[in-house]
């Protein structure tokens, strides 16, 4: 251990974000850049503990905490605290392929399970310090490719260059396979690129690791959708082995009459993804789908209706509600929610801040969603909420509740109802009930012989973490179907 007494000689010290009132006037990233001497101190206060529930990653009343990824945290927070940074890198590195992205989007499993914070509810700033790492490694340029020394002869494609099948192809790749990624979209990345806004991940990062990953071997076919462009059989043929990681993009579509005809409704990650996508090769301010000057309701309070949220304010939306039919939750831990569970509690997140600073009052309202549009020549020009409550797991409007609130344009971010169709019919292969590419239990074989799957499509909407740690087992798995056994974990 780095510094015995650390966590009593510190306190918790997050990154900093840029203020709010700053932040909104562009899309660059808000965290600031991590500082070294806090980082040093800040990992000294990781105390060793002799069970590290933080990498622990177990599973109560159906909700993990604990990093999926196993990473080795008490081990690189100690070398960090000493200043033995390119050892602290290899240490992440052995359980991580992507620090560069969990640093900046998970939500930090581990920090809802670390012991310090039972304590005193003042975890260790372990995702903090796991950017400051890998930033620090990539500007020193420790970050050089690992090209394979030897390869086995094997050919895999990987069909999804999201986090998963980066995963996939990474562990594959060093492994010695010939892998070739395959996506439909014009870059890599899956919702890293086209679905998590360019202020919490700067796109950039993406094409940074992509360089890197061409550099160690892996080759990158982008605008290639597999079932529609390209022939599963064919791609069969020509493989030993396919890895399915598309992702779950199935929307959950609004149930109110005249949703799907209105042009002022989208989903919200064609929203965002178009937000992405025009910034990325703008020359002016104009948005293919833009919220300027509009009056915003988002249906869905999670994290996908915050980035939307965050969204809006940058390019102007004159208002923006975002509707929510669970209940408030509890401010803090309620007692049948004890430490390790994960914590439900209130989460106020960056573009909810942002509108607490420039609307002056939460955009969130309750247990509350859409009843009807109100339309004038098919534009939209308000909608009227209604009050709903479960009762015995069964939502109920509440009679007398409706509103009417002024709405110009809606977005959904409703969640996701499993993988798109084209896509496991072209493959072939069985979909659960759940709308996800069904393996055969607790492994990551498809009904298909050679063909795997991994991430969202598997698991149903998630995390970035998980869908990295899924990668990493099912190159394990396809591994040993390969070669008849594996070294990989
Ligand atoms: C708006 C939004 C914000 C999010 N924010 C966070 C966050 O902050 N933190 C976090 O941890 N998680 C977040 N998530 C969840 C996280 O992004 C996903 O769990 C994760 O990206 C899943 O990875 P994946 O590789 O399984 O799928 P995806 O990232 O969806 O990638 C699948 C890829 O497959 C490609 N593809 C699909 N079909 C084909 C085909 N037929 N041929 C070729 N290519 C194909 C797609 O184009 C896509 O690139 C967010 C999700 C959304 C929607
Ligand atoms: S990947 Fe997420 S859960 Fe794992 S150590 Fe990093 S921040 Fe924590």
């Amino acid at each position: 251990m780095g510094k015995a007494t650390g966590f009593m000689e510190y306190d918790r010290q997050e990154e900093s974000w840029i203020p709010e009132k700053e932040r909104i006037s562009n899309f660059q990233e808000f965290h600031k850049h991590p500082d070294e001497n806090t980082r040093k101190c800040q990992a000294g206060r990781c105390m060793d503990c002799g069970v590290p529930m933080c990498q622990s990653a177990i599973e109560l009343k159906g909700m993990v905490t604990g990093c999926p990824l196993h990473n080795l945290i008490p081990e690189w927070n100690d070398e960090i605290n000493q200043e033995h940074y390119e050892h602290a890198l290899s240490r992440l590195l052995k359980t991580s392929n992507f620090p560069e992205f969990t640093g900046r989007v998970c939500p930090a499993l581990c920090e809802k399970a670390c012991v310090l914070g039972s304590l005193d509810g003042n975890p260790v700033t372990i995702h903090d310090n796991e950017l400051f790492l890998i930033e620090k490694a990539f500007e020193n340029g420790w970050m050089t490719p690992k090209i394979p020394k030897i390869r086995s002869g094997k050919k895999v494609a990987v069909i999804g260059a999201g986090p998963a099948g980066l995963a996939v192809a990474d562990q594959l790749n060093h492994r010695g396979h010939l892998v070739t990624v395959y996506e439909r979209e014009d870059r890599i990345g899956g919702l890293l690129m086209y679905g998590i806004p360019n202020m919490k991940l700067d796109k950039k990062i993406v094409e940074r690791r992509r360089k890197l990953m061409e550099e160690e071997g892996v080759v990158f076919q982008t605008g290639c959708d597999i079932g529609k462009d390209v022939d599963f059989a064919g791609l069969q043929k020509q493989y030993d082995a396919v890895i399915l990681c598309c992702g779950a993009k199935k929307a959950r579509t609004l149930n109110v009459a005249g949703s799907e005809e209105c042009e002022d409704i989208y989903y919200a990650v064609d929203f965002l993804k178009s937000a992405t996508k025009d910034l990325l090769r703008r020359q002016k301010d104009e948005w293919t789908i833009s919220a300027k000057g509009r009056n915003v309701v988002i249906v869905g309070g999670g994290d996908t209706g915050n980035d939307c949220l965050g969204t809006c304010i940058r390019q102007g939306a004159k208002s923006v509600t975002q509707l929510e039919m669970m209940p408030k939750p509890p401010e803090k831990r309620t007692a049948d929610n004890p430490w390790p569970e994960w914590p439900k509690v209130l989460k106020t997140d960056y573009g909810q801040l942002e509108a607490i600073q420039i609307f002056g009052a939460d955009p969130r309202i309750y247990e509350t969603t859409v009843k009807d549009l109100i339309t004038e020549q098919g534009k939209l020009k308000a909608i009227r909420t209604v009050k709903v409550r479960f009762e015995n797991r069964i939502l109920k409007e509440i009679k007398g509740s409706e509103k009417e609130i002024k709405c110009d344009m809606m977005l959904i971010a409703a969640g996701f109802t499993g993988c798109e169709d084209y896509v496991a019919k072209a493959c072939n292969v069985n979909v659960t009930k759940r709308g996800t590419v069904e393996t055969a239990e607790g492994t990551y074989h498809t009904s298909v012989p050679g063909v795997f799957a991994a991430g969202d499509m598997r698991r149903g909407q998630s995390l970035v973490v998980w869908a990295i740690a899924e990668g990493r087992h099912c190159a394990a798995e396809a591994d040993r179907y390969l070669m008849g056994y594996t070294p990989l974990t």
